[in-house]
């Protein structure tokens, strides 16, 4: 019988997307997805994150857990591989040495391999390599959604933001060439996708490798051309390296959304200097005026970190003044802590978590008024709706369903006589009844529904692969060991 795995991820979208990764090769080499009945699979993998606070406490927290599971299981394996593993690598097998593999965020191909080896040798391995071997996109990708996909344009970042952990482990910045990105894209289109989120730690920072700094530009106008591709989104741009001709490309591409995550992180100046972010709150501004000029509907979102180290009472008051005048539709607020590894960690001026959480509470407040007034907007509107899975907790009490607008803001709404019709990938066009400050609801009758081929395979179960083979990528950096054996080719 086959053998089963489970994934586990933490942390943020590149992490869910490497799992994506993870679970594609792991069914190329055989193995199966646990079912919902079984209690643990033969090979449980952590994809982990060192960005989050207590990152480490939950994963050997979890781990401990593991101790006696294999015990009663001979023959399961755990894996750890993200960030917190290349950060502490052998590490983790001092801590605890019923883990059998270690891998990095560069060699997540070699996961199969360590794995079949760990149990060969009955030994835990640890494989940790310090830059890329291979481009991750062109490792087969079992994808989690039907309508909506992950694409990478870059990994890696040149940045040094003194919060964080990123470029010690995730390496320099490597760009993948246009035409990969695009038959990529164009892979998960011809599989019924709608919509297709380019990902990367710096998305304007894209095309620095091959000399060409208008290139992210150029790539949004390209996706223009995909037929069938209903919805592009990014993730995420940096205002240093924010040029116009994207608000531009934006603003000519029809099937970009016009929505911006742009990271915010303080409004200080004084702040945002200490944190080495190289623009100031009236560059950030700047853009954010040019986007709505060009956009009038764009809603704009943002991450913004609350007490880092030396921020006084008038540098939080200069970040409450952008969030006011930014209206963003939806803020990530985060409590500065500690990350051990990156230079904040040791910088004067750590503040006291209570001052740190006295603002905080002060900063969701003045976000949730602004938020909740920017959605008050648009009761009344029609919105077009890709239908999602798990986007709404609280659908099976109130017999609504739930997806995104073009716009990105999260809309529940009623199915109506539609009630059975509506399947997750379709397109509902609905008209907004009630705004709250993080989603929209919708409780008349549907406007229009739209059957899509992702509906069909969401109603049929299937779930899109890429085969990273198929795409023709090359590799960068030295040549890599195959993954596993029947992997035909090695790359992210
Ligand atoms: S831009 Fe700054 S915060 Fe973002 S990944 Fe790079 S170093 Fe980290």
């Amino acid at each position: 019988m086959a053998k089963t795995y489970n994934v586990v991820t933490y942390g943020c979208q590149m992490n869910v997307h490497d799992s994506e990764r993870i679970s594609g090769l792991l069914e190329q080499a055989g193995y199966v997805r646990m079912g919902t009945g079984d209690e643990h699979p033969d090979v449980l993998v952590f994809n982990t994150c060192a960005v989050r606070e207590n990152a480490d406490n939950r994963l050997y927290g979890n781990l401990g857990h593991l101790r006696p599971v294999k015990t009663r299981k001979p023959g399961m394996q755990i894996a750890v591989g993200g960030c917190l593993a290349q950060k502490d690598r052998g590490e983790i097998v001092r801590k605890a040495p019923w883990v059998d593999v270690v891998f990095g965020t560069h060699n997540i191909g070699s996961l199969p391999v360590l794995l079949e080896r760990a149990r060969h040798n009955a030994a835990a391995e640890v494989e940790i390599l310090e830059s890329l071997d291979v481009f991750p996109s062109t490792l087969p990708t079992r994808r989690e959604s039907t309508y909506a996909g992950w694409v990478s344009i870059s990994v890696g970042c040149n940045n040094t933001c003194t919060f964080c952990i990123v470029p010690a482990l995730r390496g320099k910045e490597k760009d993948r060439r246009p035409g990969d990105i695009l038959a990529e894209v164009r892979a998960l289109v011809d599989t019924g996708v709608l919509e297709v989120t380019l990902l990367g730690q710096n998305v304007n920072s894209y095309g620095v490798e091959f000399g060409d700094r208008y290139a992210f530009g150029k790539l949004l106008r390209a996706t223009g051309e995909i037929d069938g591709l209903e919805r592009v989104r990014f993730t995420s741009p940096h205002p240093k390296d924010f040029t116009d001709d994207v608000i531009a490309a934006m603003a000519a591409t029809p099937n970009v959304c016009h929505s911006l995550h742009m990271p915010l992180q303080s409004g200080s100046d004084a702040v945002l200097r200490a944190m080495r972010r190289s623009y100031r709150s009236e560059r950030y501004l700047g853009i954010i005026d040019r986007v709505r000029a060009a956009m009038p509907d764009a809603a704009i979102t943002t991450d913004i970190i609350v007490g880092f180290p030396g921020e006084t009472e008038a540098d939080f008051q200069a970040t409450l003044d952008v969030v006011r005048a930014a209206r963003f539709s939806s803020a990530f607020t985060f409590q500065y802590s500690k990350r051990p590894g990156t230079p904040a960690a040791t910088m004067d001026g750590q503040l006291p978590k209570q001052v740190v959480q006295e603002r905080y509470e002060r900063l969701i407040a003045c976000v949730e008024e602004i938020t909740w007034a920017e959605n008050r907007k648009l009761v009344g509107q029609t919105v077009e709706v890709l239908v999602a899975v798990g986007e709404g907790r609280k659908d099976e009490r109130t017999g609504r369903m739930s997806g995104r607008a073009r716009d990105g803001r999260l809309v529940h709404f009623d199915v109506g006589s539609l009630a059975g019709q509506v399947r997750p990938g379709d397109i509902v066009h609905t008209t907004v009844t009630y705004a709250a400050p993080h989603h929209l609801n919708a409780d008349g009758e549907p406007v229009s529904h739209r059957r899509t081929r992702a509906g069909d395979a969401a109603e049929a179960g299937r779930v899109p692969r890429t085969p990273g083979v198929l795409l023709g990528l090359p590799a960068v950096g030295p040549p890599a060991e195959l993954p596993a054996p029947t992997a035909g080719c090695a790359a992210h």
